[in-house]
């Protein structure tokens, strides 16, 4: 499992348009030394991204120190929501760091107060209590305890399932490890916890059979009675492909979770703040979760991340029982809080959808030429395209990681392919990406497809 791109220069061909400039060998000569000083000092598993050393970042593009500058596809990944190293988030920060006051815990502070209120006053009827966490995965656990803590009060210990997908992704802690649903993923984890059971995710592609039925039919083939379902955990699409439910589903899913006493949690980690072309993810269904899970775009920067839920459930833990040392970071909470400005004030989510709309008609136009492509995804500014043998549900990860390759050797930048079997290519640029980069940036697109088939013979 997993590549990495290799240290060795090559010649590529110089581009030079309004958003992108390749004038240099990749990776660039003089950037080795830093690339191998992470090699030699951090973990083999922190490899794998295509071999640039950010020097700046502005709005959706990319800059090395050597004159080279990328369209960005990553935001990072799926952080920088209102772009890369927006003024207003950078000043809010110097604000906040120059105040003196750098960190409380629990301790009160007025900005951390601003931005819980902030995000209550955004989110609808429920969500109006909101806990401060530092990163996804934290969400996560505190989301699956909250859902069991809920489930023994409502139903006794037996009421401790907690119902994820096959092919989701919630973070790389414990709790959120076995909630994952990539087997590869979590074969260190010995002694699996009997109440983590994942069923397919109706995503029309891989599972061919989308209607609500088979949440129920997948519960009863794995011996899950409906009652002792604490809690049913959800990407809002699925990172890995970015695919999302039918809205039927959904509706059913609500439905049946109210009917079970079961918490419904959307985890909105990439979803959130306006990605999809409405401000939360899960208003693309029409429903509204029981918790919701945030982080990444939350701030555009800082690590800082949150759960969002009814004052029922979210004061359902005795005082003192629910912290964390960062909490509510004062210098965290102000990137938030100018970030989640800048969405509103921007009209961030409509350009995801306006915007978004040109990129997934161009990705259809690209899909139409190669058989290759099995299905493009997503909804707004994220989408996945599955590499296939044409004809077959086989995965063709090469065919991914040199359609990445190649478009970072001509200025749009990716991370490396993700999910179904590493042959999804990830499309995620910041929100205020524009609607002549997204043309450019598709055509780049299509031109490395027309190659990687080529090469591939
Ligand atoms: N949930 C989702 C949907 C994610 O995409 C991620 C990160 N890729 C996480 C949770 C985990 O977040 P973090 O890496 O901040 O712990």
């Amino acid at each position: 499992m997993g590549r990495e791109f290799e240290l060795a220069s090559k010649q590529v061909d110089k581009v030079e348009t309004r958003f992108r400039r390749i004038g240099t060998e990749l990776p660039v000569r003089k950037t080795l030394p830093v690339l191998e000083m992470l090699q030699r000092y951090e973990p083999l598993a922190m490899r794998g991204q295509p071999p640039v050393v950010w020097e700046k970042a502005e709005g959706f593009q990319v800059y090395d120190a050597y004159g080279n500058c990328w369209i960005d596809w990553s935001s990072g990944v799926l952080i920088t929501n209102a772009g890369h190293g927006r003024r207003e988030i950078i000043e809010s920060i110097v604000g906040q760091t120059s105040s003196g006051l750098l960190t409380t815990y629990g301790f009160a502070s007025e900005i951390r107060a601003r931005l819980v209120e902030r995000l209550a006053g955004l989110l609808p009827w429920p969500l109006k209590k909101v806990f401060l966490l530092t990163t996804g995965s934290e969400t996560v656990e505190c989301a699956i305890k909250l859902a069991r803590a809920c489930g023994i009060r409502t139903g006794g210990a037996a009421k401790n399932v907690i119902v994820s997908y096959t092919d989701a992704f919630h973070g790389r802690t414990l709790g959120a490890q076995q909630a994952g649903g990539f087997p590869g993923l979590k074969d260190w984890i010995v002694n699996f916890d009997p109440g983590f059971v994942q069923i397919p995710f109706p995503d029309g592609f891989r599972t061919q059979d989308a209607s609500f039925d088979l949440f129920e039919r997948c519960l009863k083939e794995q011996g899950i009675a409906a009652g002792n379902v604490a809690g049913v955990l959800m990407e809002t699409y699925q990172g890995a492909s970015a695919a999302f439910a039918p809205i039927a589903y959904m509706r059913s899913l609500r439905e049946w979770c109210d009917r079970h006493q079961a918490l419904l949690v959307m985890d909105e980690v990439q979803a959130g703040f306006g990605r999809t072309g409405t401000l939360w993810g899960f208003d693309q269904y029409g429903i509204v979760p029981d918790l919701a899970l945030f982080g990444k775009g939350i701030s555009s920067s800082l690590p800082i991340a949150a759960v969002a839920g009814s004052a029922e459930i979210m004061d359902s833990q005795p005082v003192g029982t629910m912290t964390s040392t960062h909490t509510g970071n004062p210098v965290c909470c102000a990137a938030a809080l100018a970030s989640v400005d800048l969405v509103v004030r921007e009209g961030l989510a409509a350009n995801a959808r306006e915007v978004g709309a040109v990129l997934h008609r161009r990705l259809r136009e690209v899909r139409e030429r190669f058989p290759q492509i099995g299905a493009v995804q997503g909804r707004g500014l994220v989408a996945g395209l599955s590499c296939i043998t044409p004809g077959s549900m086989v995965p063709d990860a090469d065919l991914a990681w040199n359609v990445v390759r190649l478009c970072f050797e001509r200025g749009v930048l990716m991370f490396a392919p993700v999910g179904f079997g590493g042959a999804t290519v990830k499309i995620a640029p910041p929100l205020v990406i524009t609607e002549e980069a997204i043309l450019e940036s598709t055509g780049v697109l299509e031109e490395a497809f027309e190659e990687a088939v080529r090469e591939r013979g």
